[in-house]
């Protein structure tokens, strides 16, 4: 989980702002630009469920 995904689940973003946080922080990032593009996607109606999916996304993720 980057910081555009930390802040975005903490209600400190809009959708808008998270979209152009999101390509800030994963320009060296690939999947996980990927990963939230695809989430980002498919949940653009449903924020609350968005949030919960890059939660999810965060757990499955390897630490690095
Ligand atoms: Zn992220």
């Amino acid at each position: 989980m980057c910081m555009a995904c930390i802040e975005y689940t903490k209600d400190k973003l809009t959708l808008n702002e998270f979209s152009f946080a999101l390509r800030e922080m994963t320009w060296d990032d690939k999947k996980h630009a990927d990963d939230v593009a695809a989430l980002m996607k498919e949940f653009a109606s449903d924020p609350d469920e968005l949030k919960k999916q890059l939660k999810l996304l965060a757990d499955r993720s390897p630490r690095r």
